[in-house]
């Protein structure tokens, strides 16, 4: 336990402003500080910090305390945990006669990215410095990043670290894996990105092949204190800089991030290898601005899309970065500084972007996909003048996109077609059945994967309930609700709270799954069948694909 000088250090040293500001946009106002509350949802602002006394209130709904229990609260951290955060953030050392349960992993990715840093500049490594220093990076950058190598062998990591952990331990932090003969090393012959949090312990790895193994980028698995829809590459670098500028660049690699740090612009993060979650908006919910500058292909601009109609939701102003270049790191490599500078300057409005790429698709589905853009603008003359352009850049009459818009309510189930929300009411009722009973629970997270979600929120639930089962072997709604994101936390408690269904739970269940792989299964034959026909027009081959259909019209059918 720290002692109360530890205690008074850190409070002399910390600004609970500062700590705050990482999670909530503030604007000082008299005496305090004030933005919207991270812990409950409202549209104008509760949320006060007082920075004289160093503690904060909401109005809305009454939570309250110092920086401790400030991040306590939206970290999900005990006590213990949220002092050696600070601590550790400010080179404080603690009595270490208690430490935080997830030290061991936090210890063992230490020792494990000191390793690979130390072989990436011997002989072993050479060819993945050079790798390094052909995409443009300087040695000292590769320092700061603590960039490494991971042996071609396959016990490198396992025979130095056994000396002081056990092969079960390496195995639980993602370091090993099991195979027929016994554990080897998670990765061989690949660049190595130590991923670390906001406070820059590192929590996993992203590892790049050097060779033509597959595939190009994998990342340490899902561990207690990673989880990769919750942590942003680069973060703990440019938490300062999003303070400061309350504008967040999001990228798409690892080395995207490393050039723009290295180039100055501190201020990129990105997520790892996986598309923005409504859990990593959490991260940067206290920007006022997001740019999103992702690579300029076909990848990257549905990336941009997706990010764009989770961002709206925020409130955030959303630029897009159009640039010649495949990605942020070539754009750099090339151009440098100035053509960073030339693409920012140039940013397009997400407004824009969105008519853009809605004048791109025909009528119906242009329309489909800009009405939940539309109903995000606040403002009324802004939403106005939104959909005369609209209306002038896709030949549709004004009238129709405002009928339109009256047609879909607020809510859950926005701008889905009815066979949609079909399949999601299977989801939420699955949903229902697993969170009122630990049973089906543990059956159904073991029958089932994620993959057969279609709906975000409801994945989200569904892992989370799986990881407390798995990870902390607990059962209970109230333990759930500290780890979702406040729209999963709503869905949660929505289902809890509607009417139960009386029935055999099991055959519910059942029935769910079934309609549920019928929608997955549809949907996979839509695509098909889009396939099919462009292949046709091309005048190619399609006996493989019309295989596939069939096989698929059958599975459908039973
Ligand atoms: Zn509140």
């Amino acid at each position: 336990m720290a002692s109360e000088d530890v205690l008074n250090e850190i409070r002399s040293r910390c600004n609970i402003v500062d700590i705050v500001s990482n999670y909530v946009s503030l604007k000082k106002t008299g005496k305090n500080w004030m933005g919207r509350c991270p812990f409950h949802e409202e549209r104008t602002p509760s949320f006060t910090v007082n920075q004289e006394k160093q503690l904060f209130h909401c109005f809305g709904c009454g939570e309250g305390g110092d920086l401790f229990s400030f991040l306590m609260k939206i970290e999900k951290r005990t006590f213990p945990e949220a002092v050696k955060l600070l601590a550790d953030s400010l080179n404080i050392r603690l009595d270490e006669t208690k430490g935080d349960k997830y030290d061991l992993l936090y210890t063992l990715n230490e020792r494990a990215a000191k390793f690979y840093n130390k072989l990436l500049f011997e002989k072993e490594g050479s060819h993945g410095l050079a790798y390094l220093l052909e995409r443009g990076i300087k040695r000292e950058t590769i320092e700061e990043f603590r960039l490494g190598y991971a042996s071609a062998g396959f016990e490198a990591l396992k025979t130095l670290l056994r000396k002081d952990f056990s092969e079960k331990e390496l195995f639980l932090a993602g370091l090993l894996r099991q195979g027929s003969k016994g554990m080897f090393d998670w990765v061989q012959n690949r660049i190595i990105f130590p991923i670390a949090d906001r406070y820059g312990k590192i929590t996993g790895f992203g590892a790049r092949a050097l060779d033509e193994a597959m595939p190009k980028y994998i990342n340490t698995k899902e561990t207690p204190i990673y989880n990769k829809s919750r942590v942003l590459y680069g973060l703990n670098k440019a938490s300062e800089t999003i303070r400061e500028k309350r504008e967040v660049i999001l990228v798409e690699g690892y080395i995207d991030v490393i050039m723009s740090h290295q180039y100055g612009f501190k201020n990129v993060v990105a997520t790892c290898g996986t598309a923005l979650t409504e859990s990593h908006t959490s991260l940067i919910r206290g920007v006022d601005s997001v740019i999103l500058a992702f690579d300029q292909d076909i990848a990257g601009k549905h990336a941009t899309e997706r990010s764009i109609n989770i961002l709206a939701k925020e409130g955030k102003n959303i630029y897009v970065l159009l640039f010649k270049k495949k990605d942020i790191a070539e754009l750099l490599k090339d151009e440098g500084e100035d053509g960073f500078k030339k693409a920012y300057l140039e940013k397009r409005e997400f407004l824009e972007f969105s008519l853009d790429i809605a004048t791109s698709k025909d009528k119906k589905d242009g329309l489909a996909y800009l009405l939940p853009i539309i109903k995000q603008i606040e403002e009324p003359i802004k939403r106005q003048s939104f959909i005369k352009d609209a209306s002038e850049k896709m030949n549709i009459d004004e009238g129709i996109i405002i009928s339109s818009i009256k047609g879909i309510g607020p809510g859950f189930s926005d701008h889905l077609s009815s066979r949609e929300r079909g399949h999601l009411s299977a989801e939420k009722q699955l949903l229902k059945l697993m969170l009122e009973d630990e049973e089906i629970c543990l059956w159904l997270t073991k029958e089932i994967d994620q993959s057969l979600f279609s709906n975000p929120l409801s994945k989200e639930v569904f892992l989370s309930l799986k990881e407390a089962l798995y990870s902390e072997g607990v059962f209970g709604v109230d333990r759930l609700a500290g780890k979702v994101t406040e729209p999963a936390r709503k869905l949660i408690s929505a289902l809890i709270t509607e009417t139960t269904i009386p029935g055999d739970k099991y055959q519910m269940a059942e029935e769910c799954i079934r309609t549920m792989k019928k929608t997955f299964l549809k949907d996979k034959r839509a695509l098909l069948q889009k396939e099919i026909n462009q292949r046709q027009k091309n005048g190619e081959d399609v006996r493989e694909q019309l295989r596939c259909y069939q096989q698929l019209e059958m599975e459908v059918r039973l």
